[in-house]
């Protein structure tokens, strides 16, 4: 099944970040317990690991080939993401990614790294390889996020080359669309994705990234939860690591993949953290989930994975113990 068959017709409603505190606090009475578990488990794992949203086995091999080379975890995300930025065929992600209903090409992206440092960049345009820009970010600014104009100018800074991303396909598409587009808040999503990636190192550390090129279509400005830090990735190497995707907007409402690894450090297994996670969408009041998809891959420590989504069709590619597999998610509506 193409990664593309996801998001379908939902209505965006507004994007406000949905700030965790109460879940910071959830961890506090748990941490010293669970850390000690999954130490304790953690020889037992069957180490380097990957996993990535959807069907990408190039890029997970990509990603273990950097492991096997003895690269650590973070080499290892941000060069299994930049695979699929570069892919012109894949349009979610760097060149090739549809583009904003202005014909606009925008890219967020995001890393995390072992100590818990991160960066991220939204909005930005004509660099393929964001993800590598926002791990520039991480480690030669002393920020976490830039945006927009301001990452252009900074990754043109680094060396990196801009280039139209737009391709002859994309613009096709988009054409496409603006025949029965309305240009209104109600948006008609198209199918789109993320390419999340989480690795475990053969020292046992933990990163994680994750790039997109958005919502197809979506507004001029719109940022999705992917390059928010708790949303659309988290990673804490004591317990685990959470990538998401799917409608944005109602992952950076319940602080997605925060919540996910939180969970696991509360003794869930990354399986049913990920089922959690979704019920916690699918069961507010009002919930409009039948139309729009949400998936979560998770690690812990110990190796164990998980993915789940709300509905059929979400992937996970998994590369372990020398199998590089395709692996068809659960799901919630199963009506
Ligand atoms: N999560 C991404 C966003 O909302 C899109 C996707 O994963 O399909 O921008």
């Amino acid at each position: 099944m193409k990664r593309r068959h996801f998001i379908k017709n939902a209505a965006l409603t507004s994007a406000g970040l949905a700030v965790g505190s109460t879940l910071a606090s959830c961890a506090e009475n748990t941490k010293e317990s669970s850390v000690t578990k999954v130490t304790d488990d953690i020889s037992k794992a069957k180490l380097p690991l990957v996993i990535a949203t959807w069907h990408v086995k190039d890029a997970t091999a990509k990603a273990m080939e950097v492991l096997q080379a003895g690269g650590n975890a973070l080499d290892a995300v941000e060069q299994g993401c930049r695979v699929e930025e570069a892919n012109e065929k894949g349009q979610s992600v760097g060149k090739g990614g549809l583009p904003d209903r202005d014909g606009n090409v925008t890219l967020d992206a995001c890393i995390m790294d072992k100590h818990g440092n991160c960066g991220a960049v939204v909005y930005l345009q004509d660099i393929t390889h964001a993800v590598s820009v926002a791990r520039k970010v991480m480690e030669d600014t002393p920020h976490v996020m830039l945006a927009g104009e301001g990452a252009k100018q900074y990754a043109i800074s680094q060396g990196f080359k801009p280039e139209d991303l737009l391709t002859e396909a994309s613009k096709e598409a988009w054409n496409k669309w603006k025949i029965e587009a309305k240009y209104k808040p109600i948006i008609n999503i198209e199918n789109h994705d993320t390419i999340g990636m989480l690795a475990i190192d053969k020292n046992g550390d933990i990163s994680g990234a994750c790039t997109t090129s958005g919502l197809a279509y979506k507004m001029g400005g719109r940022v999705g939860d992917s390059p928010i830090i708790g949303s659309g990735l988290f990673v804490d190497n004591e317990i685990g690591a959470c990538v998401a995707t799917g409608l944005g907007e109602e992952v950076v409402k319940t602080v997605g993949s925060f919540l996910v690894v939180e969970l696991i450090r509360q003794g869930k297994s990354p399986q049913d953290a990920c089922e959690e996670a979704i019920s916690r969408i699918v069961n507010k009041p009002n919930s409009d989930y039948k139309n729009f998809q949400v998936g979560y891959i998770a690690v812990n420590k110990k190796g164990e994975t998980g993915s789940y989504s709300i509905h059929q069709w979400f992937s996970m590619t998994k590369f372990q113990d020398g199998v590089n597999e395709q692996i068809q998610s659960d799901y919630f509506n199963k009506a």
